[in-house]
């Protein structure tokens, strides 16, 4: 039997679980900092139907039949172990999917199912008492979020939004023609957008920006940036940004003394890969490291992982989005059912 420690039950980490205990060779340890795994795409609605996150958690051992489940932080890993404050787990492979962190109460570390359910319920209090909300940036979670508050208090029209964004135009890295639709879509809900510029700081419910702008909020969300969970990671096997460097192979590098770890594996998020960090890219990642641990069992080549532009669904509430592939743009009802659909069809795998 090989031992196999994967660390991180987000989309990368639960796939590969899940499909790797079939096989009766491997005895599986998955590390977590949550109980649960969550359909991060999903939270956003959640913030505006509370009752939506029963539909996109999962405890690991509802979903998972045979393997050993931590629910532990991991301080550190060696090439023979990975370590937590109560376990050395030794391993025969480590996958590493320790993902990234994103400002609460979007994506949060170190939480029961129990209490991540309270959280929510209480940034929704919160946004059903604001009236003025200020959203600091108009990228994919930005954007979405405001099409989710927009569509749920859409009768009332009860909330004046800001959004304020650094760069000339929503969602900079997409399609054209995509910042061209949500935008007309934002601006029909009388949202305001403030593009080039940036918000400094946001104490006191008082949001400044780098012009002098001062803005009032009862609410405010902090929707930038994105840090790869790597603290844990030994600092030779990390790029500059704090990513683990990974081969085509998806197998982990030390750059600084030139050694390739053939049984160290990452995928997801947390990979030097130069693509947009994204779901359905870690799903991608997690079916290639499961075939190249299996091949490599078999002492047979690795397939190597080529990263491609891929499908976007961007979501502006229930009933309303964008699909965008390449050049193609699609806009209106069809991307917005889409989007519940991929929620659906992800999570009924877990259940
Ligand atoms: C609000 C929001 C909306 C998004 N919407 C979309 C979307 O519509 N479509 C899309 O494709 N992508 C979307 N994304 C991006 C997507 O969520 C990420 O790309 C995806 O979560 C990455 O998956 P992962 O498995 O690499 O890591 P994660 O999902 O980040 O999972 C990592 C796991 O590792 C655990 N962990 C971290 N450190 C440790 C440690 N030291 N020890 C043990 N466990 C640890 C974490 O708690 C977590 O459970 C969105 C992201 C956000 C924040």
């Amino acid at each position: 039997m090989k031992n196999i420690v994967i660390i991180g039950g987000g989309f990368a980490g639960a796939y590969i679980t899940k499909k790797l205990e079939k096989n009766k060779d491997f005895n599986i340890t998955l590390i977590d900092t949550k109980n649960y795994y969550e359909f991060t795409p999903g939270i956003l609605r959640t913030l505006v139907y509370p009752k939506h996150a029963k539909k996109i958690q999962i405890l690991h051992t509802n979903y998972l039949k045979k393997s050993r489940v931590l629910v532990e932080h991991v301080r550190k890993i060696t090439d023979k172990e990975a370590i937590t404050n109560n376990h050395k787990v030794k391993f025969d492979y480590l996958i590493i999917c320790s993902g990234s962190s994103y400002n609460a109460p979007f994506k949060e570390k170190d939480l029961i199912n129990l209490t991540r359910t309270k959280h929510i319920r209480d940034y929704h209090e919160e946004l059903e008492k604001a009236k003025r909300i200020v959203i600091i940036g108009g990228g994919i979670v930005g954007t979405e979020l405001t099409g989710e508050v927009i569509d749920f208090y859409k009768k009332e029209k009860s909330k004046e939004i800001t959004i304020i964004h650094k760069h000339d135009k929503l969602m900079e890295r997409n399609n054209k023609k995509t910042a061209k639709y949500t935008e007309k879509f934002l601006k029909k809900h009388n949202v305001n957008i403030i593009y080039n510029e940036k918000a400094l700081s946001y104490k006191n419910n008082l949001v400044k920006t780098d012009k002098n702008r001062e803005i009032k909020a009862d609410l405010i969300f902090l929707c930038t940036g994105i840090t790869p969970n790597s603290e844990f990671i030994p600092k030779n096997w990390l790029n500059n940004t704090n990513q683990v460097n990974v081969n085509e192979f998806f197998q982990v590098s030390d750059n600084k003394n030139n050694k390739q770890y053939k049984n160290i594996f990452a995928a997801g998020d947390i990979t030097s890969i130069k693509e947009e960090k994204l779901a359905q890219n870690a799903e991608i990642h997690a079916k290639h490291v499961i075939k190249n641990l299996k091949l490599l069992e078999n002492n047979q080549e690795l397939k190597p992982y080529r990263p491609d532009k891929r499908i976007m669904v961007i979501s502006l509430g229930k009933f309303n989005g964008v699909f965008e592939y390449k050049n193609l743009v699609i806009t209106g009802l069809f991307p917005g059912l889409l989007k519940s659909l991929i929620e659906w069809k992800t999570m009924i795998r877990y259940k």
